[in-house]
């Protein structure tokens, strides 16, 4: 392994950095994570430490790094590389990321949204390998989507392609941290699927999960609420199975505008597996027209945790080329 060309991929998510060494087949060489808040400082921080160590790592494997991808929720403009928006981390507008990078590793850093991050890295070596029109939805603190058109990551006029999450699905629903009001986001999102078992718990106590209703009642997470659901736990099930049938309506209409191959299903939520999986499929096939519902293969992510590290790395070695 001497001698190796190496990509770094950072993947900075509202809690957590997440970097690895990425080989130019896309395998994860080495891998490193730090916690983050929201305040610039911390979170520059956290990324020094991360990417420090893994320069350590690669200079004393002999292992020249050749480009760095750093993926950020939120929205960054195409043109000046700046993060102009970013409501599940605001910090990230004044903490310049990228810059960071480069001078730690003085080589050409990429900054880009995490979801196109995470969708290049399941087009070119996850579960939409091969594939031309793929639109990749993670599902997790909030709802971020990546599409892939005609074989190349698709940005826009901006760079702010795919906002899925805040497309609208309920005209008089929650206000949401971007400023519109019954987002998708508001409804799906982690933290919004815990809020709203909460609500039903007050009133239904006959889940298991009922004790979890009541402040200081231990966590209820969208995992938990994922294993209770394989237990069996008929309100579980209820909350997925309304869950998926948002985020279907939202990716039918996707489908019906864009006639993807594939849509691939990621982020922390999706740990539910084929429990949210299937009513999306259902929602999707009652909406979407039949052909383009056919033709279009629903799966989840394949590379799981790791896609926006791979992504970023991958994204960085395609386009400094
Ligand atoms: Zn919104």
């Amino acid at each position: 392994m001497d001698d190796e060309t190496i990509y770094m991929g950072v993947d900075v998510s509202a809690t957590t950095v997440k970097a690895a060494l990425v080989n130019a087949e896309g395998e994860i060489c080495e891998i490193t994570q730090e916690a983050i808040g929201d305040d610039p400082s911390v979170v520059l921080e956290g990324v020094r430490r991360c990417v420090e160590r893994l320069r350590d790592r690669a200079s004393e494997r002999r292992w020249p790094i050749r480009s760095a991808g750093v993926g950020v929720p939120g929205l960054v403009n195409a043109r000046t590389r700046r993060v102009e928006a970013a409501p599940n981390l605001p910090a990230l507008v004044k903490a310049n990321v990228s810059e960071a990078v480069a001078e730690l590793l003085r080589c050409p850093v990429l900054v880009e949204n995490d979801a196109n991050m995470a969708a290049y890295g399941e087009f070119v070596c996850g579960a939409a390998r091969g594939r031309s029109n793929v639109i990749y939805i993670a599902v997790g603190t909030g709802i971020g989507a990546g599409v892939i058109c005609e074989g190349k990551l698709y940005r826009g006029s901006l760079g702010f392609a795919g906002e899925f999450g805040h497309t609208t699905v309920d005209p008089e629903g929650l206000p949401c941290a971007c400023g519109n009001r019954g987002c998708l986001e508001t409804i799906a999102s982690g933290p919004n699927i815990v809020r709203r078992a909460r609500e039903r718990l007050f009133r239904d106590r006959s889940s298991s999960l009922s004790s979890l209703a009541l402040p200081g009642k231990g966590e209820l997470t969208p995992e938990r609420i994922a294993t209770e659901a394989l237990t069996g736990d008929d309100f579980s099930l209820m909350i997925l199975e309304q869950t998926g049938k948002w985020i279907g309506i939202a990716v039918a209409n996707v489908i019906n505008l864009l006639n993807p191959d594939m849509v691939v299903l990621g982020g922390g939520v999706m740990v539910a597996g084929e429990l949210l999986l299937n009513p999306i499929i259902a929602e999707v096939k009652r909406r979407a027209f039949a052909a383009m519902a056919a033709h279009c293969e629903i799966v989840t992510s394949l590379l799981g945790g790791q896609a926006g590290v791979i992504g970023s790395a991958m994204l960085a070695r395609d386009t400094f080329r």
